[in-house]
């Protein structure tokens, strides 16, 4: 145990959140050694489970006097290692924040704790006919807290936009235990745009206590039509082609054929059989909806879809997305171990880079799945490996890596929606240059000049990506004969 955490340091914890809201025992601590990135885990020293604003600004005023660095986590489904302990930190467990704090219709408004479900937003505001818009596929296990950090995305993104566009305001406490509000109730708040930057920062500038969300009124109808292919290349024609006809489509995603047979054997969708599957959604006005299904249902043939099948009804539909949402979990009945790969790449480019990830995969003797949000170019392969097998991790790993190197190369980026974690912070200098990477560095700084802030994330570091290279790695002479090490 760091010298840091010391009996009187803990004592002080526990009078802060209480005997039941601190654990420290090694074998409970285990639930919080990694998050939805399990190849990657360090246990925490300790982990705090606040209820108030109150008591995590106490939190924090302590670690800022003791320098003990912490890592903020929601419901622990970050697909990059966000979440994953850095070594000598304690985490703080925003689970039981998560209440429903005002609903505000007229405003169109919805306050929130960060512990707050997704999912369970719009299930607040449904009966009045209104939704919230970012709905990521964990969307009813991840929380608001976790989605900021990660400004988290989903298959209605491509029309209603990140969780970014949907932050009016928020209640954060700085990592020197300081209180701000970012935002504001109203939109174009004066000052910079502290929100924006806020969002999207994976808990480097500091912990989200509270949030007001824009919630938005349900369309008149909602149609989806699945159409069947023979190549994932037709399928992403046909996206590039909805787009290029001037449709907007709430949600258009794509899923490979062992995708589709993983989601079959899971929650019984009822997919076609085919080499790829794409979703469609329309909403909006009846008739408008009904003349954009007959325009897209016409690219999707003349690219040879052989089949196009409506969802007839609203339980229909929802099965359609139970299904591709239950895809990356689903995996896990492909391969005992997966990554879940997360960049982005220019639409028109799916085809081509689609077949390079496959011969690349195939190169390593490993499969790959993809299943992703087609209409914003966000690829999610899916890289099946098996633990057990000597080597097998890291070679799996590898490929994930390469994988961005071919999304960046494409003119895309190393991630869409899953941040960068622990994950890529090695990809970051690939994609950024020097002055960008110490930008970026220098706000947060500002935010958190001790680096206790969930340190070791987002940027490369000569001893994290030295270790992890690309190829083997080979060590210094000076470092093979003891005299110096890499830091
Ligand atoms: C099956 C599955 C499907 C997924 N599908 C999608 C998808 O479609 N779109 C998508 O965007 N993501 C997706 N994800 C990834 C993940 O669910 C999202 O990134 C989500 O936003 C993480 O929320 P969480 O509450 O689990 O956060 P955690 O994993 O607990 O944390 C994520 C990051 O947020 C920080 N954090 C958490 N709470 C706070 C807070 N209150 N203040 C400051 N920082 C905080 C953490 O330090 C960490 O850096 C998926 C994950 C899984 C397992």
């Amino acid at each position: 145990m760091s010298s840091l955490l010391t009996s009187a340091v803990i004592s002080e914890l526990r009078e802060i959140v209480g005997e039941k809201s601190l654990i420290t025992a090694p074998a409970q601590l285990q639930t919080y050694e990694c998050d939805g990135l399990t190849a990657f885990r360090t246990p925490p020293l300790a982990v705090l489970l606040p209820e108030s604003t109150e008591q995590v600004q106490k939190i924090l005023r302590l670690c800022h006097r003791e320098r003990i660095p912490f890592v903020a986590r929601g419901s622990g489904t970050g697909l990059s290692g966000g979440a994953l302990p850095s070594e000598g930190s304690v985490v703080i467990s925003l689970s039981r924040m998560n209440r429903i704090l005002n609903i505000d219709i007229p405003n169109q408004q919805i306050t929130v704790q960060p512990g707050v479900i997704n999912s369970n937003v719009t299930a607040a505001v449904a009966a009045q006919g209104y939704f919230y818009a970012p709905d990521p596929s964990s969307q009813t296990v991840c929380s608001i807290g976790g989605n900021i950090a990660e400004n988290a995305g989903g298959a209605h993104c491509l029309k209603y936009g990140f969780t970014v566009t949907h932050i009016l305001e928020m209640t954060v406490v700085l990592p020197n235990g300081d209180l701000v509000k970012m935002g504001g109730k109203t939109l174009d708040a004066p000052g910079y745009d502290l929100s924006g930057v806020f969002i999207g920062s994976e808990g480097t500038l500091g912990v989200a206590t509270e949030a007001t969300l824009r919630i938005m009124r349900r369309p008149e109808t909602i149609q989806v039509i699945l159409a069947a292919f023979d190549s994932i290349s037709a399928a992403a024609q046909s996206v590039s082609d909805v787009i290029a006809s001037r449709q907007l489509p709430a949600a258009m995603e794509i899923m490979d054929r062992l995708s589709i047979e993983a989601a079959e054997v899971s929650v019984h969708p009822n997919y076609p059989v085919c080499e790829a599957l794409l979703l469609i959604e329309l909403d909006g006005p009846e008739a408008e909806v009904n003349l954009q299904m007959d325009a897209v249902t016409d690219i999707c043939r003349k690219n040879g879809a052989s089949e196009t099948r409506l969802a007839v009804d609203e339980k229909a539909r929802l099965l359609v997305w139970k299904g591709r949402k239950a895809a990356f979990a689903a995996a896990g009945r492909l391969s005992p171990n997966y990554i879940v790969q997360d960049g982005v790449i220019p639409r028109t480019s799916l085809p081509v880079v689609l077949e390079k990830l496959n011969s690349m995969a195939a190169a390593e003797g490993l499969r790959v799945t993809n299943v992703f949000h087609a209409g914003d170019g966000n690829l999610h392969p899916i890289v099946l490996y098996n633990r057990d097998n000597l080597g097998e991790e890291e070679k799996a790993i590898d490929l994930s890596l390469r994988i961005l190197d071919v999304c960046v190369e494409a003119g895309g980026s190393i991630t869409g929606e899953h941040g960068v974690g622990r994950e890529k912070q090695c990809s970051m200098s690939y994609m950024f240059a020097d002055p960008d990477l110490e930008t970026m560095q220098k706000v947060r700084r500002a935010f958190d000049p001790l680096n206790l802030a969930n340190p070791e994330k987002i940027f490369p570091t000569p001893r994290l990506c030295g270790e992890r290279s690309r190829g083997a790695y080979v060590a210094h002479p000076l470092e093979a004969s003891g005299i110096a090490e890499i830091f």
